[in-house]
């Protein structure tokens, strides 16, 4: 059974003057109501693009998708435009990293959440502004009255971040794709976006695909998480599953590669040796074994020949085996 969002098998190719270039291949997850599902990788790992894609907004003329996207059983790879532009700001909202791509420095913050709703409910323009009113109050901007009326020029950039997550979510989204909608933030603002967006899916329900690099923020805000590596899901399971257990030698390295709260902040972090891999002419097998240090611990040439499969559920693409997947991180990972 799949989730209210349920992705499977999502291929997206580019086509580039030097070839195609497979930027998700084989991709399939689930986020149901109520749930947040954190994606996390390098760049170029394929997380923005999934979710362009699910959102009907990558280049039909450069792009093929083969696959499924189901929201609530409607299929969206075949939608029309149409369809799409109805549920996008409806149904499925989405906030980025830069509030100046969703915010025109044109209108008024109040106009800019006003209609959107006033285009997806119908409702009139006294209505709708008191709904942007009532948004921005609830997204902490203090007096919304008044600050409606302003244009985003005069907002601080936390607060261009509330206003777009005001825009985002006046008509009850039951999607939101959040595309690291903090990392330009400090450290306070970024928590209290966080704390505000947790607010939000407790009160309408909404189902949450948060995409970012760093495993700090998917710690504090994610049910479920995917890590993806050069167009692929590698791993996957329960936040406390992945973070608390990893089973997968990217995963370890993602770890390994941020500041432990448990530990010695002194102590330098390990970045993961070597850069993801051009698309354009992937690894072969598994596509993380050119920067693997465990590659020699799987029997023969395994690694190279045969792509890791990922199953539903807990689970992680990678030859070693279960014991082998366990003592690794208990014994050489956990104590660095
Ligand atoms: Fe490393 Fe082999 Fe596992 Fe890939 S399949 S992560 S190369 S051990
Ligand atoms: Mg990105």
């Amino acid at each position: 059974p799949g989730g209210f969002l349920s992705v499977r098998d999502l291929q997206v190719t580019f086509s580039t003057e030097d070839g195609p270039v497979k930027a998700v291949d084989g991709l399939s997850f689930d986020v149901d109501r109520g749930r947040t599902l954190g994606i996390v990788g390098e760049s170029g790992s394929g997380k923005s693009v999934t979710n362009l894609t699910v959102l009907g907004l990558h280049d039909p003329l450069f792009t093929t998708v083969d696959g499924e996207i189901l929201l609530d059983g409607k299929e969206l790879i075949t939608a029309t435009e149409k369809e799409l532009e109805k549920l996008r700001g409806n149904r499925v909202a989405m906030i980025f990293q830069d509030p100046l791509t969703a915010l025109s420095p044109f209108y008024t913050v109040g106009r800019q959440i006003a209609e959107p709703y006033m285009k997806h409910t119908g409702a009139s323009k006294k209505a709708a502004w008191e709904r942007a009113v009532e948004m921005l109050g609830k997204v902490g901007i203090p007096n919304p009255k008044e600050r409606a009326r302003d244009y985003p020029h005069q907002f601080s950039g936390g607060m261009r971040q509330r206003a777009m997550i005001a825009m985002a979510l006046v008509c009850d989204p039951d999607l939101l794709i959040a595309d690291e909608p903090t990392t330009a933030l400090d450290v306070t603002v970024q928590a209290q976006i966080l704390d505000l967006l947790k607010d939000l899916q407790r009160e309408f329900g909404t189902a949450i695909v948060f995409i970012t690099h760093d495993l700090g923020v998917i710690a504090d805000m994610a049910d479920d998480i995917m890590v993806m590596y050069a167009g692929r899901a590698v791993e996957r399971g329960t936040v406390d599953e992945v973070l608390r257990t990893p089973r997968h030698p990217y995963t370890w390295g993602l770890l390994n590669s941020m500041p432990r709260l448990d530990s010695d902040l002194a102590t330098p972090l390990e970045p993961i040796p070597g850069t993801p891999p051009s698309l354009l002419t992937p690894p072969s097998g598994c596509r993380f074994h050119p920067r693997c240090a465990f590659r020699d611990r799987v029997g023969g040439d395994r690694c190279v020949t045969e792509s890791p499969a990922l199953a539903p559920g807990r689970s992680s693409a990678c030859h070693l085996d279960a014991e082998q997947k366990r003592t690794v991180f208990a014994e050489e990972i956990r104590p660095r």
